[in-house]
């Protein structure tokens, strides 16, 4: 029994109407692609189901030989293509084919918006999933039934905004996708046509796709296929099938493992980077298969966290076909098969950065803030990773450094890898803690990923040089000269002790020592944390994660060699016993702690109070004397 009206008209969602417009008018040579897209649905349809028969075997039961159809009459002006897969309820049509799901679809509806609309070419690169039906044709029909359900439903549209969907008389599970073909699409109407199409796009399907009596694809997954006897175009085609995605492979990895373990892979390493790659949900895309049977969509554990980017199919021979979910829980094949591919993939990076260090940057660009996970995550490869992994450099701009390009660059005398980290690149690269470094021609790594902090804080060396923030303990520059340039400015700056006692005595709780610095160059002030502190950015981090609670004290380092510094221990050293003098020095103190407050990005105690501060100080300077 139902209680939903016979037929219901829906609305589609504005972005769909928006796609459903551009679909419409896009270029004539771009519109086959329509049957790739209504392909890999209806396989994507028979994996889905094969994959629910391994727990219901009834679900199958009768007709477990998985295909895709093809038909069209040529009189009604109708194709067809249909699958024997898992189908659709009600609300499941509803959800799927008058709304925007993918991202995909959606990056492309944002591309075209930004882009002329038009004509555009991106179409067939994009592919628009079902949408795509509407490029041929001015109006589709889905007949469709879940499995294992005894309802069947129509859906129903001419592209216009809205489409109905109504109670069905389709007999067996799966689903028909009808077009009724446009009056300048009868190219469609035609076996040799149709046979070559598939051939173009869609031959990877490893299920076979059936025109009359006729089997169009080779019906063999690609990754069973020797490697040579697979083209680029084929990889790219297969690619996007099984990613979902729009753009080319950065890379492709297959191969054949043979001797303890066995499987098969085809991995790809995506172009472009996925918007989502960091949500918490985010899971890996790599499939299972065993022995040729889709078994499982990302099971947990058959590639690392840190490799979530991948995308592509891992074949096992050794795996139980009914294998379940709980047994692919800690199953010691799937941990072979693993370590088996992290190593192959780390591998192939390696192989990359060497030879390619430009397109490497690429990649890193993309995919490296999730590839440092594995820095700590895992702890057989993570040394690996670390070498793998580039920066931003106080020496480099934009170039990416790996560590040991730094390491090759160290100073003589220099023993450890400086860093700074940050959660802004830019207010990391201009940072007042590396100034005097700069000076000196010593080069510190710019680290701004939120993942930074983690893996150094559990790194101790690279290569027997040890990491150190600049924003932590002294900086111990002594040692090092100050390039061609002689420091006049130092030598002759006056004693700066007695300014320092009174800083000292200004800022009292706020600061846990004030000291003359020598990491800065241009600024006057900045903090530090002390020696056995922990670094002031990874501070801020644990404080916005509430894994802590309370602030430490920093050290308040003084530029001796900056004017307003050097002014200002004459005038201690000429007047200091004066009371004025000293009011006046402890308001400046104030105001130089608030002011390197906000260059590290902390907030004020008192902003009104700052403002005061500075609005005096302007006026003392300005006030005719
Ligand atoms: P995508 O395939 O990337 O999810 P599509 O626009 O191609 O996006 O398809 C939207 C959704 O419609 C699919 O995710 C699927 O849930 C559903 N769908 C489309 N075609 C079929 C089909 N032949 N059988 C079952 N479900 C389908
Ligand atoms: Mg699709």
């Amino acid at each position: 029994m139902t209680d939903q009206p016979t037929v219901e008209t829906r609305e589609f969602q504005a972005e769909v109407s928006r796609l459903l417009e551009i679909v419409a008018h896009s270029l004539y040579s771009e519109r086959q692609v329509f049957l790739r897209e209504l392909i890999s649905n209806a396989s994507d349809a028979c994996d889905k189901l094969r994959f629910l028969a391994q727990q219901q075997a009834d679900l199958t039961a009768g007709d477990s030989d998985f295909r895709i159809g093809l038909s069209f009459d040529k009189d009604a002006r109708t194709l067809t293509v249909s699958d024997n897969g898992v189908g659709m309820d009600r609300d499941e049509l509803v959800a799927n084919l008058g709304t925007i799901a993918r991202s995909g679809t959606a990056a492309f509806v944002k591309a075209m918006e930004e882009g002329q609309r038009k004509d555009n070419p991106l179409i067939g690169q994009f592919g628009v999933g079902f949408y795509s039906a509407f490029m041929v044709a001015d109006r589709v029909v889905v007949d469709t039934r879940k499995a294992g359900t005894d309802a069947a439903w129509r859906w129903e549209s001419d592209g216009k905004g809205s489409y109905a969907v109504s109670a069905g008389t389709r007999e067996k599970r799966g689903t028909a996708i009808t077009m009724h073909l446009k009056d300048d699409a009868s190219e469609f109407l035609d076996d040799a046509k149709l046979g070559e199409i598939v051939r173009r796009y869609s031959d990877h399907i490893a299920i076979p796709i059936v025109l009359g009596d006729k089997t169009l694809n080779r019906a063999s997954a690609p990754w069973t296929r020797p490697k040579a006897e697979v083209s680029e175009e084929q990889h790219e085609e297969f690619y996007r099938h099984v990613a979902h995605a729009f753009d080319k492979p950065w890379s492709t990895l297959h191969w054949r493992a043979e001797g303890k373990i066995e499987y098969a892979a085809l991995l790809y390493v995506p172009g472009m980077r996925p918007m989502d790659l960091f949500a918490p949900e985010r899971r890996h895309g790599v499939k299972l298969y065993v022995r040729r049977v889709f078994v499982n969509e990302a099971p947990e554990g058959l590639v690392p966290r840190y490799l979530r980017f991948l995308r592509g199919v891992v074949d096992s021979e050794d795996l139980p076909l009914n294998v379940s979910r709980e047994m692919l829980q800690n199953n010691p094949v799937l941990t072979k098969i693993r370590q088996s591919v992290t190593g192959r993939v780390l591998g192939e990076l390696e192989k990359r950065a060497k030879d390619d260090a430009a397109g490497y940057g690429e990649f890193w660009g993309n995919f490296g803030e999730v590839l440092k996970e594995g820095i700590f995550e895992d702890a057989e490869h993570g040394k690996r990773v670390l070498s793998l992994a580039r920066f931003k450099s106080s020496a480099k701009g934009e170039e990416w450094v790996s560590l040991a390009d730094y390491v090759a660059r160290m100073k003589e005398g220099q023993d450890a890898i400086y860093y700074i980290a940050g959660d802004d690149a830019k207010a990391v690269a201009s940072s007042p803690h590396i100034e005097g470094f700069r000076k000196r021609g010593i080069e510190v790594l710019l680290l701004s990923d939120p993942v930074d902090e983690f893996w150094i804080a559990q790194t101790d060396e690279f290569e027997g040089r040890k990491f150190r923030s600049v924003t932590r303990g002294a900086a111990d520059l002594a040692k090092f000269a100050e390039g061609e340039k002689k420091d006049e400015a130092k030598t002759d700056a006056p004693d700066i002790a007695p300014l320092l006692a009174l800083f000292r005595l200004a800022l009292g709780e706020s600061v846990k020592d004030v000291r003359a610095s020598e990491r800065l160059a241009e600024s006057a002030v900045c903090l530090v944390a002390d020696d056995n502190d922990i670094d002031i950015h990874l501070e801020r981090m644990l404080r916005q994660h509430k894994q802590l609670k309370s602030m430490s004290r920093r050290i308040l380092e003084v530029n001796p060699s900056h004017a307003l510094v050097k002014a200002l221990a004459e005038t201690v050293r000429a007047r200091g016993e004066n009371q004025a003098v000293q009011a006046r020095v402890s308001e400046i103190a104030k105001l130089l702690l608030d002011q390197a407050r906000i260059v590290e990005g902390e907030k004020l105690d008192d902003p009104a109070d700052f403002a005061k501060r500075m609005a005096d100080a302007l006026a003392a300077g300005f006030a005719p004397s």
